[in-house]
């Protein structure tokens, strides 16, 4: 059978061709038609022999997955709900900002970790994406904004960041995510920078200290309270890791971050995790941790149970924060109006863990 040469990075990539009787310079080759230029036919690969080009056809093929729905926001954020076979489906989100446009990219359909107030979570979990459904996220974006943008050679690669927060826990599919983070950072692929990559967390511990080995990109980890007993309710797998194993946890991460703090996203839920109580609880849990805030107002799906906190309550909130110091953000919502803004991703889930004990077909779009 063909292997799919969108699962490889640079190592996996030398051996294959050693494989194929060829040296490790024909990979490099290989990487920057796939991934600089968005190639995906080996006839087109016009550096490479013939007898090259026949011998890679037979042993391999170049498939991202299938582009189902392209959706483009009034604010410009645009959406792609992709095949990946079986009925399931996942999102990619692009964000263009002034200096820069982030590229939003799930990492598994559906999460089994269940937050309460993530419509991704309140889906079950189907599977881990692999390498080449993950990184060809960023494939597929890259080669439709190149059209998008045509006409301005200047942002013809108009993905300048990446956040791992689409649908699904990142580092619960660590082998497959480090892979596509190295291709992001390789030169003859992407070319990000590390601090350009961001791995969003709901707090696997162990696994970010192994993120922190292999391939420590800028962190971002999901807080959304200030006590375990708030914690546990929201984010349920700080049972297993609660606040103290995740701040030590950001301390080690700390010794190898690209950038010189953690940022701690924070959903603002009116009436469960927002009081003023709440916010100076918060103060003094971070006061040994080198971090800053970005909150995030609450985005609702239908029967999610919950509301957005008021304007008000979230300007209140980041004062507290800030009068102690403490960088804070407040993330914009962007596209909302097409479904595609934080924690709205559903894509299409069959979900397995039988949690959801239906079959979630673009229920929630
Ligand atoms: N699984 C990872 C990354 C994906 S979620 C994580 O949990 O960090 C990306 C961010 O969106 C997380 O901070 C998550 O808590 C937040 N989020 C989830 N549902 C949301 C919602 N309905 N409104 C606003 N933010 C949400
Ligand atoms: Fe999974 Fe993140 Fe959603 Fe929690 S917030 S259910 S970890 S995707």
């Amino acid at each position: 059978m063909s292997v799919n040469l969108l699962d490889f990075d640079a190592k996996a990539l030398i051996d294959f061709c050693a494989g194929i009787g060829e040296k490790s310079f024909r990979a490099k080759q290989l990487l920057r038609w796939i991934h600089r230029s968005g190639e995906a036919d080996f006839a087109g690969m016009s550096d490479l022999g013939k007898e090259l080009r026949d011998k890679l056809s037979t042993a391999a093929i170049i498939e991202p997955p299938r582009v189902i729905s392209d959706h483009t926001a009034i604010d410009g954020t645009r959406k792609w709900l992709l095949s990946v076979g079986a009925g399931n489906g996942i999102e990619t989100v692009f964000i263009p900002e002034t200096n820069r446009g982030t590229l939003c990219i799930s990492s598994q359909v559906g999460c089994a970790l269940a937050c309460t107030f993530c419509s991704t979570g309140r889906q079950g979990f189907n599977r881990n994406l692999t390498v080449a459904e993950i990184i060809g996220q960023l494939w597929w974006a890259n080669k439709a904004l190149a059209e998008e943008f045509q006409e301005d050679a200047a942002r013809s690669r108009a993905v300048t960041n990446v956040v791992m927060m689409g649908m699904g826990e990142p580092l619960a599919n660590f082998e497959n995510v480090v892979t596509a983070l190295d291709l992001m950072l390789d030169d003859n692929a992407y070319g990000l920078s590390r601090r350009r990559v961001t791995v969003s967390t709901s707090g696997l511990v162990p696994a970010m200290d192994r993120l922190r080995e292999r391939c420590p990109v800028a962190l971002a980890v999901s807080l959304h309270a200030p006590n375990d007993a708030l914690r546990d309710q929201l984010v349920p797998i700080n049972k297993k890791y609660p606040i103290k194993e995740l701040l030590a946890a950001c301390q080690r991460y700390l010794q190898f971050a690209p950038r010189d703090f953690i940022t701690f996203e924070y959903v603002m839920l009116e009436g469960v995790n927002d009081s003023l109580t709440h916010a100076r609880e918060l103060v003094q849990l971070v006061q040994h941790t080198s971090c800053k805030f970005n909150l995030i107002p609450f985005n609702p799906f239908p029967g999610s149970g919950y509301r957005r906190s008021s304007p008000e309550a979230v300007r209140l909130f980041r004062d507290v924060l800030m009068q102690a110091g403490l960088i804070t953000t407040v993330r914009k919502t962007r596209g909302d109006d097409i479904a595609a803004a934080c924690g709205q991703l559903a894509g299409k889930v069959y979900d397995k863990t039988r949690r959801v004990n239906r079959e979630i077909v673009e229920a929630t779009r």
